[in-house]
């Protein structure tokens, strides 16, 4: 049996027929497996055991602060387009004895990002992954991204910002925990 590379390789190359190129030409020769090797980093996602990714990633901790980490980067493919859709995440949480490492969070995020995705659905899959993992009060993910699609085809809206939140917990029930994730995620830069 052909390696997946291999068979995504050899898709591309007839996409690039399809298309009306010629995937003899010199600079389309290793266009097929640079795509290939490309699109499986960009949905590695998929290979990736959120529990595994989670345990030891988690501390017990006594601590009732929220606990805020804002302006993750992240680049997605839109499952509608396989184009990219890319922004910023920001993740706050009150923490109930057990808190993130703070590398792990960033990495849940590329684990959702990283697969064919609607950005309602990455933002909500990360919200439920971390209260799945630490079991906090409440969980606030907002993200804000571009998408290429918008931009490059169809409306060619190029400033078009899209915002997405998800509220768990005391961020959906308390209007002043609501409040302060709000706050501290659109606090200017230091
Ligand atoms: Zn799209």
């Amino acid at each position: 049996m052909e390696a997946k590379s291999e068979r995504i390789e050899s898709l591309v190359r007839q996409l690039i027929v399809e298309l009306g190129e010629d995937p003899n030409r010199e600079g389309l020769l290793r266009s097929p497996a640079r795509i290939a090797n490309s699109l499986q980093f960009l949905t590695s996602g998929y290979g990736v055991d959120i529990y595994k990714l989670v345990n030891g990633a988690c501390f017990a901790q006594e601590t009732t602060s929220m606990v805020i980490l804002r302006d993750i980067e992240f680049y997605s493919l839109c499952e509608h387009h396989i184009l990219p859709f890319f922004g910023r995440c920001h993740i706050g949480y009150l923490p109930s004895g057990r808190v993130f490492g703070v590398s792990k969070l960033a990495r849940l995020v590329n684990v959702f990002a990283r697969r064919l995705q609607l950005q309602e659905r990455l933002t909500e899959q990360i919200s439920h992954a971390i209260m799945d993992a630490v079991q906090p009060i409440g969980v606030g993910v907002m993200i804000e991204a571009q998408h290429l699609c918008m931009m490059m085809r169809g409306v060619e809206k190029q400033d078009a910002i899209m915002t997405t939140s998800s509220l768990l917990g005391s961020f959906r029930e308390n209007v002043a925990t609501r409040q302060e994730f709000l706050a501290l995620i659109n606090r200017p830069r230091p």
